[in-house]
């Protein structure tokens, strides 16, 4: 385990480094590592420590009543132990959750389609909803083929894991997400992260390590969902002429409003041509659910082959279907949901960083506040819900340790009270606890 100072973690921290160092410990069953962790857990909710399973109980929106108390409290019994927040840690970046064309054609698909799908792809489970949407990004995107999985981490992990082998290299960014480190670890592959847009980096790792593997994958995120950083793709394409690799990008934080149309950054960038494999996940920007990978024809019946998750899994529901295509309709053909989370985004940014916060390199609706001491950004999270503002901080395992922070994403729905209030309750906040 990396060498940490233990008194600036918070409690959960502590018990997420704790879990996973008995889950290597041979002397214990696990009835008795279970029992540990579940009673940590709870020393934790005692204490009203526990922020990590708060109920949106009217679901996904800008603003709503969040549960004050933990899950294991019945909301169903005591509808007052919600208050009204302002909400910020929801992916619907164009806030299609709540547009009524997009609910209307979602109710219109399960009366004529029905409610599950059955079964997968293989088995019979598609029907004319699902191959639309391949269609569509095959269209959107310019790639012979599209697969559509059942969310956007089933499509990292079956991609992933489908096309590398044991004499493989991965290379990927250190802020990748979950579901690509838990694709590759399926491959046995040689996994290398270089430094978090860090291209020099890169490089060296890519020239230290060629021709020593039979293929070399090199997988990015378009829009790191934890900093909201770029990625620097001009440069990884100009990489790609001299090393030669397999580049997969996951555009889960940029699809819907970076580029023409809402193609995404890869489309905004020029760089679709030297993108193999160009991913998203369909529960954010087209607020449902599901993940989709395009690539070329021959890699893409390579992954049907190869791939248990995407052989093995049912498909997404008419009504997610639904949802996905009408939001894609309207994001193509109106560019006014992304004009207002862009407007949003800057509005936001600039009271922030006029009342004194530092956002370093984040330029998209991504927002990070970094917050170094683990305990005092833990009380800033804990504080500003109190003062009804729901956000979370991001802290170990989601990010190194000690690089905590919180994060703040942005609507188009937000409005300017929104902000207003967050900037306000944000600033008095990191003052009293010295963060400011
Ligand atoms: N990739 C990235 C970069 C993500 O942020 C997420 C979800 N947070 C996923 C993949 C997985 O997508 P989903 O939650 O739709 O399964």
């Amino acid at each position: 385990m990396e060498k940490v100072d233990m008194q600036n973690l918070t409690p959960y921290t502590k018990i997420g480094l704790l879990a996973r160092t008995i889950s290597r410990e041979n002397n214990l069953t696990l009835r008795e590592k279970a029992e540990i962790i579940f009673d940590l857990k709870q020393l934790q909710k005692d204490a009203g420590i526990y922020p990590y399973d708060r109920i949106c109980t009217f679901g996904s929106s800008h603003r709503g009543q969040v549960s004050e108390k933990s899950r294991d409290h019945d909301l169903l019994e005591d509808l007052n132990a919600t208050k009204p927040h302002v909400i910020w840690n929801l992916n619907h970046y164009l806030s299609l959750n709540r547009h009524p064309e997009v609910i209307q054609f979602a109710k219109e698909c399960v009366d004529k389609y029905g409610t599950g799908s059955g079964t997968s792809v293989f088995s019979g489970g598609m029907n004319l909803l699902h191959q639309k949407i391949e269609r569509f990004f095959c269209k959107l995107w310019k790639k012979e083929e599209c697969l559509l999985f059942p969310t956007g981490y089933s499509a990292n992990l079956g991609t992933i894991s489908a096309l590398a082998g044991p004499e493989d290299l991965i290379i990927i960014d250190g802020e990748c997400h979950a579901s690509v480190h838990d694709g590759i670890r399926l491959t046995r592959a040689k996994r290398e992260m270089f430094d978090h847009n860090n291209i020099e980096n890169l490089e060296t790792i890519l020239t230290r390590s060629s021709g020593d593997y039979r293929n070399t994958f090199l997988i990015v995120e378009s829009v790191y969902s934890m900093s909201g950083d770029e990625t620097k793709i001009k440069e990884i394409c100009a990489l790609k002429k001299t090393h030669g690799f397999f580049l997969y990008v996951d555009e889960a934080h940029s699809f819907g409003f970076y580029g023409k149309n809402g193609a995404g950054f890869c489309a905004e960038k020029g760089c679709l041509e030297q993108v193999d494999l160009l991913m998203t996940t369909l529960s954010k920007a087209t607020a449902s659910l599901g993940g989709v990978v395009a690539c070329s024809k021959e890699l893409a019946a390579y992954i049907q082959f190869r791939s248990n998750a995407y052989m093995f899994q049912a498909c997404i529901s008419p009504a997610d279907a639904g949802a996905i295509l009408k939001s894609l309709e309207l994001l193509t053909t109106d560019e006014g949901y992304r004009t207002q989370l862009w407007n949003n985004t800057f509005t936001f940014r600039e009271r922030l960083v006029n009342a004194g916060f530092d956002l370093k390199d984040s330029i998209s609706p991504v927002i990070p506040i970094y917050v170094e001491d683990e305990i005092k950004l833990s009380h800033l999270c804990q504080e500003l819900f109190e003062q009804g503002v729901f956000t979370n901080a991001i802290i170990y395992p989601a990010v190194a340790l000690n690089e905590g922070r919180l994060r703040l994403i942005v609507t188009a729905d937000h409005t300017e009270e929104d902000i207003n209030r967050t900037v306000e309750v944000l600033k008095a906040s990191a003052k009293k606890l010295e963060i400011l």
